[in-house]
């Protein structure tokens, strides 16, 4: 299904140029984050930090937390080794995440968060990085992530979000759709999709890893 307000050919152009921006940029730097073995998730918010804007129905730090620990086991099973920013609904620091992922060596950060907007028709998915190191990382994990559902989406893009600007490694944060969108976040509510994001982030992932 479609975000209400949108037009379907619109949005599948949009979509269209949005994959091929990304595999431009993903071919720019085809080996700036190749070559490594671990990988540090880390699950946005947490603890009195619930994400999201006030009164949001969805809470951002549960689904962000569910969705790293099934990226986690994944990435194990490929035999990559993973660091978690947090395992429990706890509430850890901006410098304190990133001093995790810059003890690191080897390795890539991903950040996993879920969107949100007054708006409720705003949807899809979008992926920042900041440094050059990370772009084609952010557009990987896009050209994946997009796969999660059909709709509009949002692109990757160049953003100095602390978490991507402070780290030394190469890192993209995710937007994994809309909580604040009641067809995303009922898609986001059900077990399967948190696993579909996971196994796609993952994917994309594994492609590029050392192991
Ligand atoms: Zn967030």
């Amino acid at each position: 299904m479609m975000p209400r307000n949108s037009v379907p050919v619109r949005a599948f152009m949009k979509n269209c140029i949005a994959i091929f921006i990304s595999i431009l940029l993903a071919g720019l730097a085809p080996s700036a984050f190749a070559g490594f073995s671990t990988v540090v998730i880390d699950a946005g918010h947490g603890g009195h930090d619930r994400g999201g804007i006030p009164g949001q129905r969805a809470s951002e730090k549960a689904a962000t937390l569910d969705v790293a620990q099934r990226l986690q086991m994944n990435l194990r099973a490929a035999g990559l080794r993973t660091v978690m920013t947090r395992s429990d609904d706890v509430f850890v620091s901006l410098p304190n995440r990133v001093a995790i992922a810059n003890a690191q060596r080897n390795a890539i950060f991903v950040s996993i968060h879920f969107n949100s907007a007054k708006r409720s028709g705003a949807g899809g998915f979008e992926t920042y990085y900041y440094t050059r190191q990370s772009a084609a990382l952010a557009a990987r994990l896009y050209s994946r992530l997009v796969r999660a559902w059909p709709g509009e989406n949002r692109g990757v893009k160049r953003r100095g979000f602390y978490v991507i600007r402070k780290t030394r490694i190469p890192a993209a944060l995710c937007e994994c759709g809309f909580l604040t969108n009641p067809h995303e976040a009922a898609l986001i509510s059900r077990p399967e999709t948190r696993q579909r994001i996971a196994d796609l982030l993952a994917q994309a992932i594994i492609q590029q890893s050392d192991r």
